[in-house]
C-alpha cells in the first residue's frame, strides 16, 4: 500500500483526484496486525486498488472531476466498494476521469488531461482514463471503473489491459453517481483475466438498494478454463467495412479472425446496425438520462453553490459556472430531445431503436456463442486534438455503445489490434466472455 501511494504521489499521468493516504494506511495496519497475530487473511485482503472518482466512499471527496462537486464529501459508501472493503481490499486513490463520465478521452476534467500509459502525449481514453492508466502503470493492482457506453473498455484498450463491462444489473449501481441509469455499469479494470474474475465475484450480487440487480452465479477458475465448448464466433461485417476504421486496426482484426478459425472455431459475419445509428441512439438516450439525473445538482443540496439575486438565478449561475462545456452540451441536448414537440420524434424513436438493437443481439446469440469486435475504429489521438470536434469524439464510440444499449457483458482484452479486442456474450453470460478470453490468450 505504501509503495503504491508513493508512486501515486508524483501524479505523473494526472491520474489522481485525491489520495486516500490516511484511510488506506489505517486499513493496512489492521491487515498487518492480523498477519503478525498469525491469522489467516483472504485473497483480497491488503490489496491496494483505485476508484474512479464517481463512487461514494464515506468521508472522502467524490468530485466527478467537476467544479460543481470539487469540495463534496460522500455521506455513504457505494455497495461495490463496501463489498471490496468487507473483503479487505484497500482503496488508495480516487481517480481522474471525464466529468460525470462525459467523454472518451479523460480531458473533460478539472484535474488536467490524463496521459496515456504507453505514450504520455496521447489521451488515456475515457471516461475511466485515470483508472486504466493506474492499472497499466502498476500504480494500483486493480481499479473500479464505470462504463455507460465504453468507459471501461475503451481506456483499457488504449492502455493495453483488461476491462470488463459486466451484464447490466450484475453489480449494484448504488453509490455510483448516475450518468445514464439504463446503461451505467460498475466493472473491474486489471492486468489479468484472473484478477477480473476475482474482483467481479466479490462485487456482484443482488442489492435491495438497486432494484435492477439480480443474483448471479459465482464464476470459478475451472468454469473459465479454456476448453472446446465455444463452437462459433460472430463479428459485425459493417464494423470492419466502415470508412472510419483505421486500416491497420482492420487488418489486425481480420488476422485475429483467421487465427480463431485456425483453432477450429466457426466464424460468421453478422449484420448489424450502422455505426451512426448506434451512436445517435446511444447519445439520444444517454443525453436524455443525464439531463434528468444532473437536474439535482443545482447547488441546494450538494456542491459548490454560487448565490445569485434570487433562487432561480442561483440555480442558473451555479450550473452555468460549474458544469463543463461538454456536460452543458449534453444537458441542453438531453432536455431538447425530452421536450414536447421533439420527444416523439427523437426520444421515443431512440427507445424503439434500442429495442430493435437488443432484439438483433438476441437473434445473433441463437447463431453464435460470442461476438468479437475491435474496441475502437482508431488509435488514441494526441491530447488536445479531440476536444476540437465533439461529434468526431462521439463517433469514435461506434464499437462500444451498441453492447451498452444491449446491456451485454463485454470484455476488452489487450490483443488482436493496437487498441484491443472486445468479447461479448448473451446477457448474464459473463462467464463465457472470460472463458473465451482465456481461450484466446
Ligand atoms: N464516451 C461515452 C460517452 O461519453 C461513454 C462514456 C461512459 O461510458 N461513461 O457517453
Amino acid at each position: 500500500v505504501k509503495e503504491k501511494l508513493n508512486l501515486l504521489k508524483s501524479n505523473t499521468h494526472n491520474t489522481v483526484n485525491s489520495l486516500l493516504e490516511d484511510y488506506a494506511l489505517a486499513l493496512a495496519s489492521k491487515v498487518d496486525e492480523k498477519i503478525t497475530n498469525g491469522e489467516a487473511i483472504g485473497l483480497l485482503e491488503g490489496i491496494p486498488f483505485g476508484i474512479k472518482d464517481v463512487y461514494m466512499v464515506e468521508g472522502t471527496y467524490t468530485t466527478a472531476s467537476s467544479d460543481l462537486l470539487k469540495n463534496y464529501k460522500s455521506a455513504y459508501t457505494a455497495t461495490a466498494i463496501q463489498k471490496l472493503l468487507d473483503a479487505g481490499a484497500i482503496p488508495i486513490v480516487k481517480e481522474n476521469c471525464d466529468s460525470f463520465g462525459h467523454g472518451s478521452s479523460s480531458e473533460n476534467t478539472i484535474f488536467g488531461a490524463v496521459k496515456n500509459a504507453k505514450n504520455p502525449e496521447l489521451v488515456a481514453g475515457g471516461s475511466s482514463g485515470g483508472s486504466a492508466v493506474n492499472v497499466a502503470k502498476d500504480f494500483t493492482v486493480f481499479s473500479i471503473g464505470g462504463d455507460t457506453g465504453g468507459s471501461i473498455r475503451q481506456p483499457a484498450g488504449y492502455n493495453g489491459i483488461y476491462g470488463l463491462k459486466p451484464t447490466y444489473g450484475r453489480i449494484s449501481r448504488y453509490g455510483l453517481m448516475a450518468y445514464a441509469s439504463s446503461t451505467d455499469c460498475v466493472g473491474p479494470i486489471a492486468k489479468s483475466i484472473e484478477d477480473i474474475r476475482i474482483v467481479l465475484n466479490v462485487i456482484s450480487g443482488k442489492d435491495t438498494k438497486d432494484q435492477t440487480t439480480y443474483a448471479s452465479q459465482n464464476i470459478t477458475e475451472e468454469s473459465i478454463s479454456p476448453n472446446n465448448s465455444i463452437k462459433s464466433v460472430g463479428y459485425f461485417k459493417n464494423f470492419v467495412e466502415s470508412e472510419a476504421i483505421d486500416p491497420k486496426i482492420k487488418s489486425d482484426f481480420l488476422s485475429a479472425v483467421v487465427k480463431i478459425k485456425a483453432k477450429g472455431i466457426k466464424v460468421r459475419e453478422l449484420d448489424f446496425f450502422k455505426s451512426d445509428t448506434l451512436v445517435s441512439t446511444y447519445y439520444t438516450l444517454a443525453m436524455a438520462e443525464t439531463a434528468s439525473n444532473l437536474s439535482r445538482l443545482d447547488g441546494t443540496n450538494y456542491g459548490n453553490r454560487i448565490e445569485g439575486e434570487n433562487l432561480k438565478d442561483s440555480y442558473s449561475i451555479t450550473r452555468s459556472e460549474n458544469f463543463s462545456e461538454e456536460t452543458k452540451r449534453r444537458i441542453v441536448g438531453g432536455n431538447q430531445v425530452l421536450s414536447q414537440g421533439f420527444s416523439d420524434e427523437i426520444y421515443l424513436k431512440g427507445l424503439a431503436l434500442r429495442d430493435q438493437i437488443s432484439q438483433n443481439f438476441e437473434n445473433d446469440f441463437n447463431e453464435v456463442d460470442v461476438i468479437i469486435s475491435p474496441v475502437t475504429p482508431s488509435t488514441p489521438p494526441k491530447i488536445g486534438d479531440s476536444l476540437k470536434d465533439p461529434l468526431a469524439m462521439y463517433l469514435s464510440d461506434a464499437y462500444t455503445v451498441g453492447f451498452s444499449l444491449g446491456q451485454l457483458p463485454t470484455l476488452t482484452v489487450p490483443q488482436g489490434t493496437e487498441t484491443g479486442l472486445q468479447i461479448t456474450a448473451a446477457k448474464d453470460n459473463d462467464e463465457l466472455v472470460l472463458k473465451f478470453a482465456n481461450f484466446l490468450k
